[in-house]
C-alpha cells in the first residue's frame, strides 16, 4: 500500500459555517483521482461531519467503486459509549457504522481517541474484547487505537492489550520534539511494542501546509517546488515503522498535490530533516496557538464560544489585526459568544487532544481582539 490515506474528517464543504454541508460532487472527484494514482487508504469515524462523514463515504466510495480496490477504516467513539453507558449500545453501534458504510467488514477498526479518562470506559465495557469478536465474526481485519495521550500510557494500553495490531498517532515535525504531545517517545513505545503506525494530523490540521510566509520562504529556499504540506507528509512518512499517513483533504487540488509527491514516495534526506527542525523553531518563534481545528472543545463549553474559530483568525493575523479582523472577530463571536466570557471551567482543556491551555490562550485572543 502507498504510505498516504484519505482522512474523511476535512472534507469540502459549501458553507464553512456548516460541517455537514458536504459538498458531495467534489468529494467524488477527489475519491476518484486518489484511487486513479493507486491510493487506496480511507479514514473515516462516526463522529466526523457531524455523523455524516461514514455515510458520505459510502455513498461517494463504496457504492462507485468494488470493494477489492479501497481498504476502508472506521472508530468505535469511545466518547458517545461513555455517555450513553451501556454495553449493548456498543454492539448496536458497531452494527450501525457497518450499515452507514455500507460494508460488510471493515479492513481498519479502531477504538477512537483512546485516552486516560476513556481507556477506563474501553476496560470497563471490554471494547478491547468486543472489537477482537468483531474481527474473528469476519467483520474487522486489522485492530487498532488511536491515542491522545502521554508515553506512560500508551506503554501500559500495549502491554495490557498485545493483540493490538497498530496504532494511530498523532505526529509531525512540530510535535515531534513537543513536551506536550510527545510525539517522538510515543513513537518509540510503538516501535517497542512491535506495532505498526498509522499518522494522523502530519500537518496539525492545515497549520504546517499554511505556515506563516517565514517559514514558507525557509522552506522554498531548499526547495521550490515543494509545497509545505509536502514537507509535513514527508516528514511522517519517512520513519520506518509508519505504514500509513492520513491527510485530511479538503479540495481536490490537495488531492492532487499529495498524490503527486507520494506517487513514488522518497524519504526526507538528513539534510531535509534539518530543514524541518529549523522550520519548527521558526513556527515556535510566531508564537501561534496550536490548536488544529478539530473541534473536541466546542460542544460542552458552557459559553459556546467559538473557540477554534477564534484561534485560527487569531493565527493568521498573528495576533496584531487591523480593523477589518476585528469586525471578522465580532461576526464569529456573534455566532456564540466572545473570547472575554470564558468562565474558565476548563472542559475544553480536558477535551483538547493537543494539551492547549485554552483559558491562557483566549486572554491572548481578547487582549488581541477586544482591548
Ligand atoms: S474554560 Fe472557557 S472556553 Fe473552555 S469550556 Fe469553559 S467557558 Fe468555554
Ligand atoms: S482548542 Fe484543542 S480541542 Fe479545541 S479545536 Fe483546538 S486543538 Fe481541537
Amino acid at each position: 500500500m502507498k504510505k498516504l490515506g484519505f482522512g474523511c474528517m476535512r472534507l469540502p464543504l459549501l458553507n464553512p459555517e456548516d460541517n455537514t454541508s458536504v459538498d458531495f460532487p467534489q468529494v467524488c472527484q477527489m475519491v476518484d483521482l486518489f484511487l486513479e494514482r493507486g491510493f487506496t487508504y480511507f479514514d473515516t469515524a462516526y463522529f466526523y461531519h457531524g455523523g455524516l462523514s461514514e455515510e458520505i463515504m459510502c455513498r461517494a466510495l463504496v457504492q462507485r467503486h468494488p470493494r477489492d480496490c479501497f481498504t476502508l477504516a472506521s472508530k468505535l467513539p469511545l466518547a458517545k459509549l461513555k455517555e450513553d453507558q451501556s454495553l449493548q449500545e456498543q454492539e448496536d453501534i458497531f452494527q450501525l457504522q457497518l450499515r452507514r458504510c455500507g460494508v460488510d467488514y471493515f479492513d481498519y477498526y479502531l477504538l477512537h481517541n483512546v485516552n486516560a479518562d476513556s481507556y477506563q470506559t474501553a476496560q470497563r465495557l471490554d471494547s478491547f474484547a468486543f472489537v477482537q469478536r468483531m474481527k474473528e465474526a469476519g467483520h474487522i481485519r486489522h485492530v487498532g487505537f488511536s491515542f491522545h495521550d502521554g508515553p506512560e500510557l500508551l506503554d501500559q494500553v500495549l502491554t495490557e492489550h498485545p493483540e493490538v495490531e497498530f496504532v494511530q498517532l498523532q505526529l509531525n515535525y512540530l510535535d515531534w520534539e513537543d513536551p506536550k504531545v510527545q510525539s517522538h517517545r510515543c513513537y518509540e513505545v510503538a516501535v517497542a511494542h512491535g506495532k505498526q503506525v498509522v499518522v494522523m494530523e502530519p500537518v496539525k490540521g492545515g497549520k504546517l501546509a499554511n505556515p506563516s510566509p517565514a517559514v514558507v520562504e525557509l522552506l522554498a529556499r531548499h526547495n521550490p517546488d515543494a509545497s509545505p504540506a509536502s514537507w509535513a507528509i514527508r516528514f511522517a512518512a519517512s520513519l520506518e515503522h509508519v505504514f500509513m499517513v492520513l491527510s485530511g483533504m479538503s479540495n481536490l487540488e490537495q488531492v492532487a498535490d499529495n498524490t503527486g509527491y507520494m506517487a513514488d514516495f522518497r524519504p526526507l534526506s538528513p539534510a531535509e530533516v534539518a530543514v524541518t527542525e529549523q522550520a519548527a523553531q521558526q513556527i515556535r518563534k510566531d508564537g501561534t496557538i496550536p490548536c488544529t481545528g478539530c473541534g473536541y472543545c466546542v460542544d460542552g463549553c458552557p459559553q459556546h464560544i467559538p473557540i477554534p474559530a477564534l484561534f485560527t483568525l487569531y493565527n493568521r493575523v498573528l495576533g496584531q489585526p487591523g480593523p477589518m479582523h476585528k469586525n471578522e472577530y465580532g461576526e464569529l463571536c456573534a455566532q456564540g459568544s466572545p473570547a472575554s466570557s470564558c468562565v474558565a471551567c476548563r472542559q475544553c482543556e480536558g477535551a483538547c487532544p493537543q494539551h492547549l491551555e485554552v483559558v491562557e490562550q483566549l486572554k491572548r485572543v481578547t487582549k488581541a481582539f477586544e482591548d
